[in-house]
């Protein structure tokens, strides 16, 4: 499958033509598996010859050339013989990087054109705006834009160590760093001061950005930093951590896997401070 993925909303005339269709249902995406185990996304002309019927449809671009779709499937539909309904972590590691990058695209757009069908303000009927990923009231204009919610994560280094913690409802036990969601006034910076000293209690060095990524769990984007310990002894709020401590390289605990940025900051670390790459998947 290609590797260029070209945003765009507004669809083009019917060409009778595959086209690539990322149908969700609930948060799971319709992939075809062949006997071998590889997994595609399917690419009929219309999901009607695969016998499905979705409530709702967006046009998402092209990739290499080819229509982009996304529809929405109802609850009780079956997977097709030879597909397979999984979500986007058991994607990740089954799919390109640029198509898993629109699959998470297609979950949070089906699911933002799901929630966002009538006002907020005043209940009207919303409608598409041409050339706009946006829904409009046509009775009072309130626009409703996809959902993005900025979340910061941070890794933090004390000489040869870094600041790792477990929150009560992280999955598999594993350890990961600290993050939050932005709030609302705040500079992404004062958003990572405030999340480690809240978790934490500790006064950081210099904050510096690192980078980013989509997080479509449903419809965060995460933005990674790189800082320094600079004053204070861990502090646990123990409503959110399970517990939190300094780790030097060769006494890492389970880490987040590959999927994640949070991942991605301690392998760089890893890098930086010339360890061998980690084993851990
Ligand atoms: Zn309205």
């Amino acid at each position: 499958m290609s590797q260029t993925f070209v945003p765009e909303v507004d669809p083009p005339p019917p060409s009778g033509r595959p086209a690539w269709w990322f149908a969700v249902r609930g948060d799971d995406l319709l992939v075809a598996v062949s006997a071998a185990g590889e997994t595609a996304i399917p690419s009929p002309v219309d999901l009607a010859e695969l016998g499905l019927a979705p409530i709702r449809r967006q046009y998402l671009g092209t990739l290499d050339g080819r229509p982009c779709w996304s529809a929405e499937l109802p609850a009780e539909t079956g997977p097709s013989p030879g597909m397979a309904f999984l979500g986007l972590r058991a994607l990740h590691p089954r799919l390109p990087e640029t198509v898993y990058g629109v699959a998470g695209r297609a979950v949070q757009i089906v699911a933002w054109d799901r929630d966002h069908r009538f006002c907020g303000r005043c209940a009207t009927p919303t409608e598409g705006v041409p050339g706009e990923r946006a829904r409009r009231c046509p009775a009072c204009g309130l626009t409703a834009y996809p959902r993005l919610s900025p979340a910061v994560i941070v890794l933090i280094e004390r000489g040869e160590e870094i600041l790792l913690a477990r929150g009560h409802r992280f999955r598999g036990g594993f350890y990961g760093i600290i993050a939050g969601f932005v709030e609302a006034g705040e500079s992404l910076e004062e958003a990572v001061r405030r999340e480690v000293a809240e978790e934490v209690g500790l006064a950081l060095g210099e904050v510096r950005y690192f980078g980013s990524q989509p997080w479509p769990f449903p419809h965060a984007l995460m933005i990674g930093f790189n800082t320094v310990h600079a004053e204070g002894e861990i502090l646990l709020d123990e409503r959110e951590l399970a517990e939190a401590g300094w780790f030097a390289h060769g006494t890492l605990p389970r880490v987040p896997p590959k999927l994640s940025i949070a991942r991605r900051l301690i392998d760089d670390w890893v890098a930086r401070r010339g360890h061998a790459p980690l084993a851990q998947e």
